[in-house]
């Protein structure tokens, strides 16, 4: 049906024009620390699968990463189980879809040690700035950071993309409320 396969090599350019910010903030938490809580395998790993990531990819991926710390057997044994059982090919044997906005922001807060959840609800505002100000101009961080603080995380996800995909304000005619809805949107605008 046309859909590009991708692959785990494909992964860095993505993030950098269509992954939302929580997905961003745990791609180069992994990049950098070589490691992901549960919270963040579990957030990102379904986000990576819904964009089409196959279990095989996604294993490699994480392979790749945490045995810059860790031997091999041992992430076998301690991270594939995870791994394979959001694609259901453990336990229940149930695929798992990927968190919602919503469930992002209500469920299961990240301590300060975490890197899953949603940065508009969960990063403090300096920090929040800080991260938006490497990507867009003044008066941009300033709105988003606005919508951030008046706890409607919808419209400031939904005026990054705007802002970042060159969109007047209300460009894109739909509010973001799930990561992969985001990811589909920017890739829709990409392919124009
Ligand atoms: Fe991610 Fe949703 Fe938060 Fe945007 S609003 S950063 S997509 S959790």
């Amino acid at each position: 049906d046309g859909q590009i396969i991708i692959t785990r090599h494909m992964i860095d350019k993505l993030v950098v024009r269509s992954f939302p910010p929580c997905m961003k903030q745990m791609h180069k938490h992994l990049r950098v620390n070589h490691h992901l809580k549960y919270g963040a395998r579990r957030q990102y790993g379904l986000f990576l699968k819904g964009i089409g990531l196959s279990l095989d990819e996604a294993m490699a991926m994480m392979r790749d990463e945490f045995t810059k710390k860790i031997p091999s057997d041992k992430f076998d044994k301690e991270y594939g189980y995870n791994i394979r059982y959001m694609y259901g090919k453990e336990g229940r044997r149930v695929p798992q879809t990927a968190m919602s906005c919503a469930g992002i922001i209500l469920r299961n807060p990240p301590s300060a040690v975490d890197c899953h959840g949603c940065p508009f609800r969960h990063c403090e505002t300096g920090l929040l700035k800080q991260k938006l100000a490497s990507e867009l101009k003044k008066d941009q961080v300033e709105k988003i950071t606005q919508f951030a603080e008046n706890n409607q995380y919808d419209k400031a996800c939904t005026r990054y993309f705007e802002f970042t995909h060159h969109l007047e304000e209300g460009g894109l005619g739909q509010l973001i409320t799930h990561p992969n809805q985001f990811f589909e949107e920017s890739q829709k605008i990409i392919a124009e």
